[in-house]
């Protein structure tokens, strides 16, 4: 019979044959979670959970009781909290994963990878096209109204118009909001660099403090950012304006660079 104790040091608390069994098994699961997020944005909120644990060990090694307790108590919501603004990453990876029944080992591979594809590139979309042709729209006082999607679904709203699914460039934005094209009216819902659907009905804003000078267009972008976390861009018919709207405010006439921006950093 194997003996449960496997080392036994003068002075040392036993190791246990199951102990080694343990520190091998997180070590290989943290050295796969390491593959998995190498190279990708999660890097960065790997290694600050690792610090963060470690800074916990060392304040509640020398006893600092209040920082080993505030640490503490993060380190405890910090695996939900880490689950919630993962929450799409997990999901996607979840869902390429367990796609098929059966997985040998090579389209899991080619699954990761991919994974990890979308992951680098997530952050990297241009709105280049977005904001020429808002600025093209500008110029000619073309009226148009873009819905960038986030996190949440809004196949609802996207439903109202005519599904597109195409990766988005300046010509073709413009050429979708040109006054006799028959889907210029209502809104383009985009996400990232596709366009996923125009002619959108969206819901109208009631809120009392809108400007009153502003029509249903820019009501109807107030409007969708009410109810969903989107972010709408308007360019006026009549004045030329680009703003954009969201969580129910305007941002009334702003440049193409802080548009720009402001896309780069919120979508
Ligand atoms: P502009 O400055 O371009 O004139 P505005 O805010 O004054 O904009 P209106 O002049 O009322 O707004 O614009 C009407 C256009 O707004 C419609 O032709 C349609 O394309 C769009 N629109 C109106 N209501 C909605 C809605 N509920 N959802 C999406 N688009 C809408
Ligand atoms: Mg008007």
């Amino acid at each position: 019979m194997i003996s449960n104790s496997l080392l036994l040091i003068p002075g040392l608390p036993s190791i246990r044959f199951i102990d080694i069994v343990d520190i091998a098994m997180v070590a290989i699961l943290f050295y796969e979670l390491y593959k998995l997020v190498k190279g990708t944005n999660v890097m960065r909120i790997f290694w600050a959970v690792i610090i963060f644990y470690i800074s916990w060990r060392i304040v509640d090694a020398l006893n600092m009781r209040l920082s080993s307790e505030i640490l503490g108590q993060f380190i405890s919501i910090g695996l939900i909290a880490l689950v919630i603004v993962f929450q799409p990453e997990i999901r996607k990876f979840l869902l390429l994963i367990g796609t098929k029944t059966q997985l040998d080992g090579d389209n899991v591979r080619k699954r990761i990878q991919f994974w990890k594809h979308h992951m680098n590139n997530a952050k990297t979309v241009s709105y280049d096209a977005y904001v020429q042709a808002c600025i093209h729209m500008s110029q000619t006082r073309t009226g148009a109204l873009i819905v960038f999607k986030r996190q949440n679904e809004i196949e609802e709203i996207a439903r109202t118009g005519e599904a597109i699914h195409a990766k988005a460039s300046s010509a073709l934005i413009e050429t979708i909001f040109f006054k006799n094209s028959p889907l210029h009216d209502g809104a383009m819902i985009v996400q990232g660099s596709s366009i996923l659907a125009a002619r959108c009905i969206l819901p109208v804003s009631s809120n009392p403090n809108i400007d009153p000078n502003l029509g249903l267009r820019h009501r109807s972008a107030i409007g969708i950012t009410e109810q969903l976390d989107v972010i709408s861009v308007i360019v006026s018919e009549e004045t030329g304006a680009i703003s954009y709207a969201v969580g129910g405010d305007i941002h009334h006439n702003v440049t193409p660079i802080e548009l720009q921006q402001y896309l780069e950093q919120n979508c």
